[in-house]
């Protein structure tokens, strides 16, 4: 479990009155409230689901948040990653992103690394409690599922591409499958228990395309798994499939395989 969140400090005045369509919620307390301020979490990817998951997460308060991403912004990115605009072009991702989260929330705090994680992995923080896969490829997915795994910190996942995508929350509990017990690390496709249709999200962008709504309605979906975990502290490991072709969701049973390689113990 990741560590327990400390939130001693009250909330100004300023945030009382920043947050307050949170607070006025029936089962949303100050004490919520608290918890994300003090939350730290790492985003890795800032493309077009990261970069919305951090302005979304900015917006709701979260302490911290750690960007990862080696890309500079290119034209063809602004379809979809309406966070940046075309002044930011040849700009790093994680430093024009973490401009628009400071001047959207300036409570929140925020480090730029551009670089492919987990390169870096063994000197990155081990305090988030909740790492953010946005990521678009398997080879990265793989390297943040086992990071997880190693440092038991509840992993969130995104994938976007045409028109499907797939949300994740997967808890590192022992009796919890893990990302590699639902996709196969040597095909890069979905293992049995998922269904068929999902095995493309492998797949990049780059190459098949993808509509811009369907990034926000994953990075948001990714960025509510967060802030219910950040105020809950425990969740069910679980995937969605969402298809905006034939506006359907469904959620994916999901089971441990005993063969695994990354949480076989
Ligand atoms: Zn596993």
């Amino acid at each position: 479990m990741p560590a327990r969140i400390s939130s001693s400090t009250e909330l100004t005045d300023k945030e009382l009155d920043r947050y307050s369509r949170h607070l006025l919620l029936d089962d949303f307390t100050i004490e919520h409230q608290r918890t994300i301020r003090q939350a730290q979490i790492g985003v890795i990817g800032c493309g077009g689901l990261g970069g919305l998951v951090a302005m979304q997460l900015a917006a709701a308060g979260v302490g911290r948040l750690d960007l990862f991403d080696e890309d500079s912004v290119e034209v063809s990115n602004l379809q979809r990653q309406l966070f940046f605009t075309t002044d930011d072009l040849g700009r790093p991702k994680t430093q024009a992103l973490g401009e628009r989260i400071k001047q959207l929330n300036p409570h929140v705090n925020y480090t730029a690394n551009q670089y492919r994680f987990p390169d870096s992995c063994q000197t990155q923080p081990k305090k988030w409690h909740i790492i953010i896969d946005c990521t678009d490829n398997f080879k990265t997915r793989f390297a943040i599922n086992r990071w997880s795994l190693q440092h038991k910190v509840p992993l969130i996942s995104g994938a976007a591409i045409e028109y499907q995508g797939l949300v994740g929350l997967l808890n590192t509990q022992k009796q919890s499958p893990c990302y590699q017990c639902i996709f196969s690390e040597e095909s890069n496709t979905s293992h049995s228990g998922t269904p068929s249709d999902t095995t493309h999200i492998g797949q990049r962008c780059a190459d098949l395309g993808v509509i811009n709504s369907l990034l926000g309605v994953i990075s948001s979906l990714q960025s509510h798994l967060a802030l219910e975990f950040l105020r809950h502290s425990h969740a069910p490991t679980k995937i969605w499939q969402i298809d905006l072709k034939t506006m359907q969701m469904r959620s994916s049973h999901t089971t441990k395989d005993p063969f695994c390689s990354a949480c076989y113990n």
